[in-house]
């Protein structure tokens, strides 16, 4: 008996297990990257646009008339996560302390899924952009592609992502009109003092005192201001003091921070009083202070028109859809990066009311769920008029 030609099912299955058991770090995605170009290849894209924004590639797949429709990009994410992933599946990451725990291992099949679909059924019209995106998890992938000016010259009309959502009805499309995501930023705020000996604290300048105002100060800070939005919050994550030495009085301190919104006026006013804030207390005690920002994530804004298109797809690929809650989800992604430079979308596809949330250790994304994806996207590229 001749063995069984695998189908696309088993290759995609194959894929994502393999994504899954050999998980890499954001901006660190050499290996993901190249088998994802391996398995885009016999696809035959017209072109493919490498080291875009660190390991991020984009297959361009042309239509016989490219200007007679739409450039449309769907976007994928490389990365995995610094998490030790628990339980017994088989293909259990092999990777200390890195796993798959956010989906992207699914979103990529998902995306690989549609390229396997464009020999039976190619593109009539337009262009289609799959955009594997390195760093995601960092918010660095997605800036750096926008940056690009390979990716601008691209002249994307419309740009989608799915990212799974667990705690969804199995295969429910959920879409909403502006803000889906909030938009965050990571601070960094340090003071500097001077160090004595610890019999001498006079003698120094510690930041203690300011440290810890600055702690509870700036968890209160987004009491203070007015949300333009439903969501204003400060989370201190990080604090140090000096060095453990216990002959040492201390003379320097950091203390990071998220700040996050669901609208970007709330997020700049969160950004202008916690600057304020760091100078403020610092001066205070006469301490120098010094501040950065690290990790932003815009505000996902879903247009109009892309939401109207990808409810209209989830109809014709008899999906169920619904309206997630009224205010956008508290955690961020960087495809706002995206939807600031084109039409856009980042929808949500529920993977099952039992499924571990997203970032938990024993998180896996369900296959089942893969074949779904393919079939709304191939939805969504007809409704964009693309075949
Ligand atoms: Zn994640
Ligand atoms: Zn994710």
């Amino acid at each position: 008996m001749e063995p069984r030609e695998p189908t696309s099912a088993d290759r995609l299955k194959n894929l994502r297990r393999q994504l899954h058991a050999y998980p890499e770090l954001s901006g660190e995605e050499a290996g993901t990257a190249a088998c994802l170009r391996e398995f885009m290849m016999p696809c035959k894209p017209a072109r493919l646009l490498e080291g875009l924004g660190e390991h991020g590639f984009a297959a361009v797949f042309e239509s016989p008339e490219p200007e007679a429709g739409p450039t449309v990009a769907l976007r994928a994410e490389l990365d995995a996560l610094p998490i030790s992933e628990s339980g017994t599946i088989p293909h259990i990451s092999t990777r200390q302390g890195i796993a798959h725990l956010c989906g992207h291992d699914g979103h990529l099949a998902m995306i690989c899924g549609l390229a396997l679909t464009l020999k039976e059924r190619p593109l009539k019209r337009g262009r289609l952009v799959l955009v594997f995106q390195s760093a995601e998890e960092t918010g660095q992938g997605a800036r750096a592609i926008t940056l690009d000016p390979r990716w601008q010259n691209l002249g994307v009309d419309y740009v989608f992502a799915l990212h799974n959502l667990p705690g969804y009805p199995f295969g429910q499309v959920l879409l909403k009109a502006g803000s889906f995501t909030a938009g965050s930023v990571g601070l960094v705020a340090r003071l500097k003092g001077r160090t004595s000996h610890a019999a001498y604290p006079e003698r120094g300048l510690s930041p203690a005192a300011a440290m810890s105002r600055l702690v509870s100060g700036l968890v209160g800070l987004a009491a203070d201001v007015e949300a333009h939005g439903d969501l204003a919050l400060v989370t201190v994550v990080h604090a140090r003091l000096g060095e453990v030495a216990f002959g040492t009085t201390p003379g320097e301190a950091e203390i990071m921070a998220t700040l996050r919104a669901d609208e970007e006026q709330t997020l700049a006013v969160l950004r202008a009083r916690a600057l304020e804030m760091v100078n403020r207390e610092a001066a205070l005690d006469g301490l120098q202070p010094s501040v950065s920002w690290v990790e932003e994530f815009p505000v996902t804004e879903n247009d109009d028109l892309a939401v109207a298109a990808a409810e209209q797809a989830a109809d014709n690929a008899s999906l169920n859809t619904a309206v997630p809650h009224e205010s956008p989800f508290r955690w961020s992604e960087d495809f706002g990066w995206f939807t600031r430079q084109c039409h856009g979308a980042l929808i949500g596809l529920g993977s099952g009311l039992e499924q571990p949330e997203l970032h938990a250790p024993d998180f896996d994304f369900p296959d089942e769920l893969t074949s779904v994806g393919v079939r709304y996207y191939e939805a969504l590229i007809a409704e964009m008029g693309l075949r």
